[in-house]
């Protein structure tokens, strides 16, 4: 099948590379901003964000009859699902990284974060994420034809006072290489002769707030650690670690069936990961998660991972269109998602496209999951690749764009626009889901039509690596990761912290 694969995509390298030729135009606007455009009159197709939907998308799109600007504060995709796995060293990080440039070499990818969009001018305002050596750092603007905005979600903190300053994410590959050097360091200095009892017992105990997959995947990967590897090289330290899953809701993994998360308890019972169900975190200090009822626990090292909140950027957005922001009526900001119809098109503004988790589909709202957002990113790309053309009339009399004659859009066969290219809106198709909870399990929730399959224990555990593994975005991946599990196996995890 890879080879199969391989083939198909040489022909298209050969016609792309001259492309690349073409290169890009910059201007000055003396503002200290610079335009940019590029040189052949082609759409420019402008994607907002490297992730789960815009890799599926920039994958698949065409780029003889696009040119595509790809910006993002980051020049990689993440295959999110193992970060939990790579901040113990399961497997290394840069195994679940693809860079954009390799993904496309044929799009142009821009290292800058999009701070606003006018989408009446179809122009994006962006600010490289690097500086010069003074500290400055260059600002130009984008012109677009179709902009796509996946910029997905950044994580919620709920107001809770001292969850930015004294907490790990798990949201990219910088969170955990943190994580990973901070879980070493915890050990180093729990060993220390000076180190008392009491400090510690603090230093390793682990608190993860949140029960949710993520959580859920990270205690278990962390008590996996404790017990295979650490145990070995710590055997004095093994009576003073703690891990601790914190969950507001009476169960963990709520989007699972009640078997499934029975599962998962009585698995963190029998490998003692100390789960506190129905508690809510109302503030961390620099040493202790305050809860709700008053309770102080010290910790070493928190992980939040509690969920969603809305980038900036999107509420930018939202803000400029009136059809966004009467959904929005009377909502908290935090939880704003751009409101797309059937096709993707954020509602009010049709030459733009909304995908992945920034975004909610009017019809019914679909589950922010790396599954829901890669099947967008392909649906539009396909549509795109067939020559859709977003207007702004609507959906039967869309405007052509800049660039496009009119002609080249009018349908022949009397078929309205929408008829024509989307012949089918966008419907996800769900696989089910899955998570890992340690000592070799997982708890697989697996969809067929209607009908609905738990596997849990060791089998769910297979499934899981063999899906993961060939969800994998590259062959190159693919083998890194499967090495980087024999490596594990034979060796155990890396346990130098630099
Ligand atoms: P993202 O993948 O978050 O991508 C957003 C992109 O936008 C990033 O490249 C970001 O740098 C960029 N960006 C941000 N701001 C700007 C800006 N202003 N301008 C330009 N670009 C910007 N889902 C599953 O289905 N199964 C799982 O097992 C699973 N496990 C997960 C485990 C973890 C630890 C996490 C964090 C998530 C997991 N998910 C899983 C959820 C899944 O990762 C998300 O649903 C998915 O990433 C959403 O894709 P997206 O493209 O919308 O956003």
């Amino acid at each position: 099948l890879i080879f199969k694969r391989t083939l198909k995509k040489l022909p298209n390298r050969n016609r792309m590379k001259a492309q690349i030729r073409k290169g890009m135009k910059r201007a000055s606007n003396g503002d200290g901003t610079s335009p940019i455009s590029l040189q052949s009159d082609k759409p420019i197709v402008l994607v907002l964000g490297s992730g789960w939907a815009a890799h599926s998308l920039i994958k698949v799109v065409d780029t003889d009859k696009y040119d595509v600007v790809c910006v993002s504060p980051r020049n990689h995709f993440v295959f999110t699902p193992m970060l939990p796995s790579s901040a113990i060293g399961t497997v290394e990080f840069r195994s679940l990284l693809e860079p954009i440039r390799i993904s496309n070499p044929f799009i142009t990818y821009l290292e800058a974060e999009c701070t606003e969009i006018d989408v009446e001018k179809k122009m994006a305002l962006c600010r490289a994420q690097i500086s010069y050596e003074d500290g400055r750092r260059p600002q130009f603007e984008v012109i677009y034809d179709i902009m796509v905005c996946a910029v997905g979600e950044t994580t919620a903190t709920f107001g809770v006072p001292g969850v930015m300053e004294h907490c790990y994410f798990m949201k990219e590959v910088t969170d955990t290489v943190g994580l990973r050097r901070r879980i070493g360091e915890s050990f180093e200095l729990a060993a220390l002769p000076g180190t008392t009892e009491e400090d510690r017992r603090k230093a390793l105990h682990f608190c993860v707030v949140g029960g949710g997959p993520t959580g859920v995947e990270f205690a278990g990967t962390l008590r996996d650690f404790v017990r295979g590897d650490l145990s070995r090289k710590y055997p004095e330290l093994m009576a003073d670690v703690q891990v601790t899953l914190l969950q507001s809701g009476q169960t963990i993994l709520t989007t699972f069936t009640g078997n499934l998360q029975n599962r998962a308890l009585e698995t963190f019972r029998k490998t003692g990961v100390n789960v506190r169900l129905g508690v809510r975190v109302t503030e961390i200090t620099e040493s202790e998660i305050v809860l709700n009822d008053e309770e102080r626990i010290e910790y070493g090292i928190c992980v939040w991972s509690t969920g969603n909140a809305a980038r900036p950027i999107v509420q930018a957005i939202s803000a400029q269109i009136p059809e966004q922001r009467a959904t929005m009526e009377g909502r908290n900001p935090a939880t704003t998602k751009l409101a797309v119809d059937p096709f993707l098109r954020i509602d009010g503004a049709m030459d733009a496209i909304a995908l992945g988790d920034c975004s909610r589909m009017t019809g019914g709202p679909l589950p922010a999951t790396a599954q829901v957002a890669g099947q967008q990113g392909a649906y539009v790309a396909r549509m795109i690749n067939r020559g859709y053309i977003p207007g702004r009339g609507g959906l039967t009399a869309p405007f052509p764009c800049r660039r496009v004659e009119a002609s080249s859009i009018s349908s022949q066969d009397g078929a309205t626009v929408d008829e024509k290219y989307f012949s089918k809106n966008f419907q996800f198709l769900s696989l089910g889901a899955m998570a890992y909870i340690g000592s070799d399990k997982a708890v697989t929730q697996l969809e067929a039509g209607k009908a609905m399959f738990d596997i849990a224990g060791y089998i769910s555990f297979l499934l899981w690596r063999s899906v993961y593994v060939t969800k994998q975005v590259s062959t190159r991946n693919r083998v890194l990761i499967l090495f980087d599990w024999m490596k594990t196996r034979i060796f155990g995890r890396d346990l130098s912290v630099f």
